[in-house]
């Protein structure tokens, strides 16, 4: 079998994505190699879904490939002609932060609250509340402008947004929000939202560590008042899921949900 041949038949485009991961292909002995680089520095899952006309797919024509942070040439599937003749094949691509399939996020971890040692604040909006919040796990937290935000648990920073400067409290003006996220060990996502323009302390590829500062908050993006919105989420088919967390907030280890309207010092 000639597997140049494949090259003229492919429907496909080879490189997908607003976001930085790639797909392309290359042909070898075994048929078509469908290869993912990633220049993200956290894991990313890539769903694939195909239409094949006489061929198939050593992983099926529907799968979710897990890449690892920083590689390249990640072999993800074989793509091979079923029959001699004409084939093809249609594909289709979607990109998520993180691990679709994760099953090792710990409901207990203890959070810190996300700002200095001795600094309180109340917890203006808490989970699914009526709000902003109502299918929402979020926390914001009522704080003065260029408070110091802290990390409230250590990871690798993958999203910094700081350079937006306007606040307008309406439905679309989260596209306008600046953002740092970072993702933890156990794969979940933490956002840490409104902070403010110029602020952020760290940059993508940043590890940090619980209570190390990242930002100053601020009142920028879909936003009612200056405060710190904070969540954690893992990712789904469908976008984020915002998930509930405990926090550490007394020196006796004890861990729990958070409750709105309590003001809560940081011990
Ligand atoms: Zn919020």
């Amino acid at each position: 079998m000639r597997i140049v041949h494949f090259l003229s038949l492919l429907l496909s485009v080879l490189s997908v994505f607003a976001q930085k991961a790639k797909i392309h292909t290359v042909s070898t002995e075994a048929g078509i190699e469908v290869l993912v680089d990633n220049p993200e520095v956290i894991p990313v899952s890539v769903t694939f879904s195909y239409e094949f006309t006489n061929m198939k797919s050593s992983k099926g024509s529907a799968f979710t490939a897990l890449v690892p942070a920083e590689s390249k040439n990640i072999n993800v599937a074989t793509l091979m002609p079923t029959r001699k003749g004409k084939y093809s094949y249609k594909s289709s691509y979607n990109y998520f932060y993180g691990d679709l399939n994760n099953k090792e996020i710990d409901p207990d971890f203890a959070y810190l609250l996300p700002y200095e040692t001795g600094a309180s604040f109340k917890l203006s909006q808490g989970y699914l509340s009526s709000g902003t919040h109502s299918a929402k796990y979020a926390l914001d937290f009522t704080m003065p402008i260029n408070t110091t935000v802290v990390a409230a648990r250590g990871g690798t920073v993958f999203k910094v947004i700081d350079e937006f400067d306007k606040t307008c409290y309406r439905p679309g003006c989260e596209d306008f929000n600046n953002v740092i996220r970072i993702y933890h060990e156990d794969g979940t996502i933490g956002e840490y939202a409104h902070i403010n323009t110029n602020s952020a302390l760290v940059k993508p590829g940043d590890q940090v560590k619980a209570n190390q500062p990242i930002a100053k908050s601020g009142n920028i993006g879909y936003s009612s008042g200056p405060h710190l919105h904070f969540e954690v989420a893992v990712p789904t088919i469908n976008g984020t899921k915002t998930i509930p967390t405990k926090f550490e907030i007394s020196t006796n280890k004890q861990t729990e949900l958070l409750t709105e309207g309590k003001y809560y010092r940081k011990k």
